[in-house]
């Protein structure tokens, strides 16, 4: 599917997510809650036509965006040379190194009106390099901004759920309905703060065991933890974390997975 394209840029790619937004109200508030201050590193992750990009290149002077669609990259080049400093990416988002791009520099500050097919692993990709980010500020699909900030107990909490507010203060900001874009997506949106908490102040000891114990539990997430987690954690492992065995993993609050990954096993 694709839609009559801005002067000078080519049609909506649907494979590649787009959904340009152009209500201003809404591209002045993401810019408002992102607020950069004058020696942050802002990046944007999918730049598009430049939506977000101008004004904030506008209001910041200089500005990074990583884009994969090779079309929209002379165009933006374009419309960017009598506004600011410029740096374009072209690579699959998924590719890039942030801990390497902020180098010796300051810490990333992450904006992006992200393509929703490949939301989840960007999300997963920039928290395995939380070191070198400051926040993000990200428009996704409402329905995945719930799943992120949702409590234990309730029907949407999940992996998702666990790995981000392991690591991050998850804050939700506000809703954008599907006629922000075009075309218009089949969904609501909303756009979502992040903020990477140090990584020694999480208090996980292993980070790829806590993914692997988060990943089984939701795995088979109708089944008690004792059977889930059965060849990465035995029965008596769960109990010296203090948890029941026979609860399930909707039931266990974000701290118990970090101390039950924390827990020496033989299993
Ligand atoms: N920021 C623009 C806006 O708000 O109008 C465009 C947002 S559109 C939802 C998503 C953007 O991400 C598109 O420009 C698309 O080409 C780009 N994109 C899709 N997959 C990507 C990838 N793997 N790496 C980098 N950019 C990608």
């Amino acid at each position: 599917m694709s839609t009559s394209p801005a002067p000078g840029f080519g049609r909506a790619k649907k494979a590649l997510g787009q959904h340009f937004l152009h209500e201003s109200a809404y591209i002045d508030r993401i810019i408002d809650a992102v607020a950069p201050r004058p020696d942050d590193r802002v990046v944007e992750i999918g730049p598009g036509q430049g939506a977000l990009t101008l004004p904030l290149l506008r209001r910041h002077g200089a500005l990074t965006v990583i884009e994969f669609d090779r079309d929209l990259i002379a165009p933006l080049t374009h419309a960017a040379s009598t506004v600011g400093a410029l740096e374009i990416i072209h690579r699959d988002v998924l590719e890039v190194d942030f801990t390497a791009l902020a180098g010796d520099g300051p810490r990333l500050r992450l904006v992006g009106n992200l393509p929703y097919n490949i939301s989840s692993p960007i999300l997963f990709h920039a928290l395995e390099h939380a070191g070198a980010i400051t926040d993000m500020h990200f428009m996704l699909q409402k329905e995945v901004v719930e799943r992120m900030a949702a409590p234990p107990g309730s029907k949407t909490y999940g992996r998702l759920s666990v790995m981000l507010q392991a690591s991050c203060i998850v804050v939700p900001l506000f809703t954008v309905p599907p006629g922000a874009f075009r075309p218009p997506p089949k969904v609501d949106s909303a756009v979502v703060r992040l903020a990477p908490k140090p990584p020694g102040e999480t208090g996980i000891d292993d980070p790829a065991r806590f993914a692997a114990v988060v990943r089984a539990a939701f795995g088979q997430r109708r089944k008690t933890l004792r059977n889930a987690l059965s060849g990465l954690c035995d029965e008596a492992t769960i109990s010296a974390a203090g948890i029941d065995p026979q609860s399930r993993a909707e039931q266990l609050p974000v701290q118990d997975f970090i101390r039950l990954a924390n827990t020496p096993s033989a299993a």
